[in-house]
């Protein structure tokens, strides 16, 4: 089981107690970028395009802590940048294990080994390290040769000091169907306890833009994929099912980006972990704030082509609460690949874009400034 079932339960009776309470929006995973800094520079990454003085910034481990305790999100999903660039990474784990929250670390795994000794294994804690595809294909993604057999032998050693370890794997357009099954049954082969797998969304900062997947390339370069591993079920995969079926093209669903909401440097971001229009101080400010209905697909000309997963698994898992028939005969059965593929939601009303970025990089930089000469002035005061 790529969940194990503690956790399959403890999220369980999360999910049904909201579903009690008559939630209608609730948290399912907090995303915590705790500084946007990496070692790498992808070509689809569109996280990491500011200036030194936004790259420096860090969530103290006490700003990450408070960030889970005020979402209460059961499960933790900790990004970047690189997360293991984070000198208090070591510190914030401790903290949400303590808050008995499931954590995911997500890392290119460069550091690692390096690192691995800071970290204990425990069933609230997973590796979850980045992965697009066999050594030519990751190495290509990631513009930098040799990270594949690093971040392989940093499995493997993670794997034998006990840890929990999946790969979080992102599929461009031009990924080959045949060598996407043949990388999942290496990994698999190398002991991996899941695998979560998503199309990349096509960020407007990401150096390449020419190799984001469309939604019909999407769901049909899935379709292909689980086709070759008996439609899915030859792999372990972190995700539920029904969020499987949905890459399948399968599934009509809108997407719930407050399922993942996101807390970084800048504060919680609106509306999700995919696009930063503007910034809450407070989760309940996200919450009550964000004017949901002008997001997602058919709403907005950013959402158009997105599938990813931190948008759309709150919605199966969802979907998964009121059909768990559905969902069980999916996990059976697998995946459907051939057939009509479900209706996808119509792009005709949905609004512009609008480009935003600029404007909360200059908000960020004016406040960093202040803060410099605030911090500055106490000095002299204090060397007077
Ligand atoms: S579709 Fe939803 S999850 Fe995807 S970018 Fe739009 S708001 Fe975010």
């Amino acid at each position: 089981m790529a969940v194990p079932l503690r956790q399959a339960m403890r999220v369980g009776a999360y999910v049904m107690k909201q579903h009690l309470l008559g939630r209608k929006r609730y948290p399912l995973v907090l995303m915590l970028e705790p500084l946007f800094r990496c070692n790498l520079a992808c070509a689809g990454c569109g996280k990491i395009d500011y200036p030194d003085e936004i790259l420096n910034q860090r969530i103290s481990v006490k700003d990450a802590l408070q960030a889970a305790e005020e979402c209460g999100a059961p499960m933790v999903s900790i990004a970047g940048g690189e997360p293991l660039l984070h000198r208090e990474m070591p510190q914030i784990i401790e903290g949400l294990i303590a808050q008995k929250r499931f954590v995911y670390l997500c890392t290119n795994a460069l550091l690692l080994e390096k690192k691995m000794d800071q970290y204990k294994p425990s069933p609230y804690f997973t590796w979850s390290v980045h992965l697009d595809g066999s050594k030519e294909e990751h190495d290509k993604s990631v513009c930098q040769q040799g990270v594949y057999e690093k971040a392989v032998e940093a499995i493997k050693r993670a794997k034998a000091a006990g840890f929990r370890v999946n790969i979080n794997c992102t599929f461009f357009d031009g990924t080959d169907p045949a060598r996407a099954a043949s990388f999942f049954d290496d990994v698999m082969a190398m002991g991996l306890d899941g695998i979560t797998v998503s199309p990349g969304y096509a960020y407007e900062r990401a150096p390449d833009q020419q190799h984001f997947l469309n939604r019909q390339k999407t769901r049909q370069l899935f379709r292909d994929i689980f086709r070759r591993g008996d439609k899915g079920k030859r792999w372990q995969f972190s995700q539920s099912s029904l969020f499987l079926n949905f890459l399948a093209g399968n599934e009509t669903y809108a997407c719930t980006p407050w399922a993942n909401p996101t807390r970084n440097v800048f504060g919680w971001q609106r509306p999700c972990y995919l696009i930063g229009e503007g910034y809450a101080k407070t989760y309940a400010e996200l919450m009550d704030g964000t004017d949901w209905d002008s997001y997602g697909v058919g709403n907005y000309e950013k959402c158009a082509d997105c599938m990813v997963h931190s948008g759309f698994e709150g919605t199966a898992v969802k979907d998964t609460f009121k059909h768990p028939l559905k969902a069980l005969m999916v996990s059976l059965k697998g995946v459907k690949v051939d057939g009509d593929m479900a209706p996808d939601i119509a792009l005709d009303k949905q609004r512009p874009a609008e480009f935003v970025f600029s404007r909360h990089v200059e908000d960020a930089m004016t406040q960093i400034k202040a803060e410099k000469a605030a911090n500055q002035n106490k000095g002299r005061a204090a060397a007077e």
